[in-house]
Order: C-alpha cells, then sequence, then structure tokens
C-alpha cells in the first residue's frame, strides 16, 4: 500500500464525516494499524503532515496511530501465535497451515472535532 494514497483516503473519508456532521475543524484523528499491514507508520506520519495542510477543515491534525498485534492461528494444532516472530510457520507444531487471525487492519477509529 503506497502510504500517500492512503492518507488521501483517510482525508476524504473524514471530509464527508464532516460534512454529515457539520464539523468545521478537525484536531485529530485516530486509526488502527495492523502490524503487518504494509503500512509504514512514520512515512504515513510524513504524508499526513503535507497533506493535511492543504486541507482548510484539517490544518495542524493530529493523527494518533494505534497499532494492533498481527496473530496467526495454525489450523493443525489450534494455536495462536505472534506473526512477527514466526512469521507463516507454526512455532509450536512446524506447520504451514496457518492464516493471520489479525495484523492486516487499517480503519478509522475516531475523529475529534475542535
Ligand atoms: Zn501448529
Amino acid at each position: 500500500m503506497h502510504e500517500l494514497g492512503v492518507v488521501f483516503h483517510v482525508i476524504d473519508n473524514v471530509k464527508e464525516v464532516c460534512a454529515e456532521n457539520n464539523l468545521t475543524q478537525v484536531s485529530s484523528v485516530t486509526i488502527q494499524l495492523g502490524k503487518v499491514s504494509a503500512v509504514i507508520p512514520s512515512y504515513l506520519k510524513d504524508c499526513w503532515k503535507w497533506a493535511v495542510n492543504r486541507e482548510e477543515l484539517m490544518k495542524d491534525c493530529e493523527l494518533v496511530i494505534e497499532p494492533i498485534e498481527a496473530i496467526t492461528f495454525c489450523e493443525d494444532c489450534k494455536q495462536e501465535y505472534d506473526t512477527i516472530k514466526h512469521g507463516k510457520i507454526c512455532p509450536h507444531c512446524g506447520s504451514e497451515h496457518t492464516y493471520l487471525l489479525q495484523g492486516n487492519e487499517f480503519m478509522i477509529k475516531e475523529i475529534e472535532a475542535c
């Protein structure tokens, strides 16, 4: 995922919410970001700073990132484990029959108006 594209996507969503709720200024936006979502938080923040200052209603709006742990489930031994540490292979039984339970999220959680 390209960070700038992600930022524009978030800004579009925020603008929609503002229009629906007659908000004129947004002070912060909280997003939940999975640890294996392919979006790099530091790049995201850089893009954010640049992009929000082009939007009248989002000037100096803060971006809050809430990380979501990446957890994988093993179909063979029915256990969960940390995806970042072990990847696709189950550390309990060595199986490759695993799938990601969470950690790929990208969601807007909260929009705070001034
Ligand atoms: Zn296993």
